[in-house]
């Protein structure tokens, strides 16, 4: 089986090759990828290269397919998996699979399995660690964000409070009612992070979501509307913290002048996480979310609140097999939308320069189409290309019967109107 994938062969060397796949072993499993969603992991792994801890030392010589955010079809299934899954199978894998603790992870590790190509070779590693998850939903791509939104499910069962002043047992979760700060919020997993905490099984009482583009928190507040939120029970604020002087001021005030109990921070910025350490209430959990490619990262943390306030800190990297079936299932209710972090979309023979690029391209979750050749699209172009291609002009009509957001509808007409 040919397959036509990007691999890493160094720092920022990727190359689009088509090759031959060997033929699957009896402990493997070959897969038909469909979509991959860009990740800025993807992003950090490419920059760093074998200086990457999941990146192998020989990848110059040992290539390795990169993207770890896929959804597929099964295409044959090795003698040992016989019973677990079949061909024509839809799925999606949660990649931490931390085998034997080694950090190795599909999209990183191995020479065959990776979700930016037409086919890949799922290793036993994957199914030996549960990783390979079926998936009966309509649409690739939302089995694809089920990754990012899988992490986002990690990073809020870890938040923790205690369960009484002097009591030295931890709730983990969301304060159930109370106040939440979303610290650089409008992004792909800004967004993400805001749809889990509206519509997850804990929800605070006010949500407070700060950025720094205007453009950026028009569109999350149009997505997220206030009258949305109080559907929910919650108080949505958005708050952009370039028009004031002292944004921990202003925002201890929002919160009513208690501070908050759940922090998140979105990005791994000094300024960001010390804003985040500031505005913690009593018992204050502050999460830090965002995954920094510096080593030495630090921040001013108040002391004086650990030990007086029961402020604390915590993160999370990755997730849990059951934090991807969580993510599958309030994904496949309709409960949560990550078609809200998409806003673009990009074919096979465009991914490795989306990937090496992301950071200056604006916008949320770039996704992958691997089977088409298409440049890198924002949704909202399509009105524009579609006056030269009515195709664009059909897609632009269905984003906009979806909220201005791609969709299952708009996926089935990609995949049906434009060619492999
Ligand atoms: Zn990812």
């Amino acid at each position: 089986m040919k397959t036509k994938a990007v691999r890493l062969y160094g720092a920022k060397d990727l190359r689009l090759e088509t090759y031959e796949l060997p033929a699957i072993t009896e402990e493997e499993i070959l897969v038909k990828i469909y979509t991959d969603s860009v990740c800025m992991s993807t992003y950090k792994e490419v920059k760093l290269g074998t200086a990457h801890k999941r990146v192998p030392g020989d990848v110059a010589e040992n290539p390795i397919i990169i993207g770890h955010e896929m959804a597929g079809e099964i295409v044959e299934v090795g003698k040992r998996w016989m019973e677990d899954f079949y061909p024509g199978q839809r799925f999606s894998i949660q990649p931490d699979i931390n085998y034997l603790g080694k950090g190795w992870a599909p999209g990183y590790s191995f020479p065959n399995c990776g979700g930016d190509c037409t086919y890949c070779i799922l290793p036993k590693e994957v199914m030996e660690k549960d990783c390979l998850i079926p998936y009966a939903g309509e649409a690739f791509y939302a089995a694809s964000l089920a990754e990012p939104v899988c992490t986002l499910i990690s990073a809020f069962k870890a938040f923790y409070h205690r369960s009484a002043y002097a009591a030295y047992e931890h709730i983990m979760g969301l304060k159930e009612g109370g106040k939440m700060a979303i610290l650089a919020g409008t992004g792909a997993m800004g967004l993400g992070a805001i749809d889990l905490a509206l519509h997850g099984d804990k929800k605070p009482s006010l949500l407070v979501v700060t950025g720094r583009t205007p453009k950026k928190l028009e569109r999350a507040a149009r997505i997220f509307t206030e009258e949305e939120a109080k559907k929910n029970g919650v108080e949505i604020r958005f708050v952009n913290t370039t028009k004031t002087e002292d944004p921990v001021a202003l925002l201890k005030e929002i919160s009513g002048g208690t501070g908050f109990d759940d922090v998140m921070v979105m990005t791994p910025v000094t300024e960001v996480i010390s804003m985040g350490n500031q505005i913690l209430g009593y018992d204050g959990c502050l999460n830090f979310f965002a995954g920094p490619s510096d080593k030495t990262l630090t921040a001013p943390i108040n002391f004086y609140d650990i030990h007086y306030q029961f402020t604390h800190i915590c993160g999370t990297s990755g997730a849990t097999v059951q934090d991807m079936k969580d993510a599958l299932q309030l994904a496949g209710e309709g409960r949560i939308n990550p078609s809200v972090m998409v806003t673009h979309i990009v074919g096979i023979d465009n991914v490795a320069e989306t990937t090496i690029n992301l950071s200056d391209i604006p916008g949320g979750k770039k996704l992958c189409y691997t089977h088409l050749n298409l440049p890198l699209i924002a949704l909202e172009d399509f009105k524009e290309l579609g006056k030269d291609d009515s195709r664009f002009a059909d897609l632009d009509e269905i984003c906009e019967r979806h909220a201005g957001l791609w969709s299952a509808e708009a996926e089935m007409y990609l995949m049906e109107h434009f060619k492999e």
